[in-house]
This record gives structure tokens, sequence and C-alpha cells, in this order.
């Protein structure tokens, strides 16, 4: 993602009931932030939050929290929250190299990434969000019947991602690489940004969905 430097982006993150930039301190307590039992779903990497904004607003019943590295880029996403005022959704501005210091053991049932940054070069391969050090992040935070889904426009990352799911123990519960034209895994697909605008260029989506069933 280009970035561009909002002035001002990081004081509205200190400032707003949506957004959490100290998350250490809600460790083990997302449920009592939104005041109910129901599932936590986090997407990494959120973006401009387009993708779990749609989702919180039609699934009333699911908590979302939405993490972003970025304060000029999450801006987009919490600007449009204070419009929808979804009680079901949150934001963390956080770096997701530190997630387990922000959830507790199995606190989240799900986790997202949409067409995380790919990292080309080899050196930086413990970077990619689907890399064998992240899968042991998320095995500590999900529950035990939880899932990762990944999605990305870029088939060397998405290789890659097999590669390290199963290396990290985790089972490949479905498979495409070609989502819009997968009728099963294209089934209730909600496209984020990238998506829509790499499937405009006529680049084929992948994705995967990953677990630890046996
Ligand atoms: N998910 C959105 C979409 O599909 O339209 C945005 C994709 S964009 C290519 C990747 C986003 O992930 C960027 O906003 C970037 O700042 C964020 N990101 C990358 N690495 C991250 C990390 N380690 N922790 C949190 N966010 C990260």
């Amino acid at each position: 993602m280009r970035l561009r430097n909002v002035p001002g982006a990081r004081e509205v993150m200190e400032d707003n009931a949506y957004v959490f930039t100290r998350p250490e301190a809600n460790k083990g307590k997302w449920h009592e932030i939104f005041g109910n039992s129901n599932p936590i779903h986090i997407e990494i990497g959120t973006g401009k939050g387009k993708f779990i904004s749609a989702l919180a607003a039609l699934n009333p019943h699911i908590n979302y929290i939405g993490i972003e590295k970025y304060s000029s880029v999450l801006l987009r996403a919490v600007e449009k929250q204070n419009e929808l005022q979804l009680l079901n959704l949150r934001f963390i501005r956080m770096d997701a190299e530190n997630i387990c210091e922000a959830f507790g053991k199995e606190e989240a049932e799900r986790i997202y990434l949409n067409f995380s940054d790919p990292w080309p070069k080899d050196r930086h391969a413990k970077r990619r969000l689907t890399a064998r050090q992240f899968f042991a992040r998320y095995d500590e935070i999900l529950s035990k019947d939880g899932r990762v889904e990944f999605k990305t426009d870029n088939l060397d990352l998405f290789e890659f991602s097999l590669s390290e799911a199963e290396e990290a123990g985790w089972t490949l519960d479905a498979v495409t690489r070609d989502l819009h034209h997968d009728e099963i895994m294209s089934a209730g697909n909600i496209m984020t940004e990238y998506e829509e605008r790499f499937s405009s260029e006529g680049k084929p989506i992948c994705k995967l969905v990953a677990s630890r069933k046996k």
C-alpha cells in the first residue's frame, strides 16, 4: 500500500473510542469490551477497512477487530466507523508481530489475511503474515477449531503460504487459485479494496483456508 503520511492521524487514533493503540491492556478482555460472548474474528492488515466493516454490518452476532500497522491508513476505516457506529467493530493500531501481546490464549475464532504484503526478498520471509512464525502466533490466540483465511493475487506468496501452513502443522481445508470462478469457495465472498482492483485488471485471486483439524 502506498503510504501517505496524514497529519493528525496518530492523534485521532489516540482519541477514538473504536481504536486501541495499547492493546496489551485488553489481552483476554475483548469479550468484556464488546459486552457479550460472541465469537471474535480478526483481520490483520485491514487497510481502509472496507472488508471488515462490510462483514460487521452483515453479521451483528460476531465481533470484529481490524488490525493495521499505520495510522494514516487506518484513519479511513475509523472515519467510516464513526459514521456507521457498528457495535461489533473495533480496530487496533499495531504491528501484528506483537499479536500475542494483544490477545489471550484461544481468545479469537478466526483470522482473515487479505492481500498481505509479499515481502519478496528471501531475507524478509519471516515478515510475511503467512510465514510459519506467524502461524505459531495464530496457534496461540485461536480457539482449537479456529481458522485462518488468506486471499492474495500473488501466486509466489500463495505457494509459500501453502507450504508454510503445512510446515507449521496446519491442515489446508480449502484451496483455490481462482476464487471468483470457484462456485463453492466464492459463495458469500466479500471483496476487499485490493481484490476489487486486482480482479478488475483480470488477475485471478487465490484463497486458502487453514485450521488445526486432523
Ligand atoms: N487488506 C486490505 C485489502 O485487501 O484491500 C489492504 C491490503 S494492503 C496490501 C496490506 C495492509 O496490511 C497495509 O495496510 C499494511 O499497512 C498492513 N500491514 C502489513 N503488515 C502488517 C503488520 N505486520 N501488522 C499490521 N498491519 C500490517
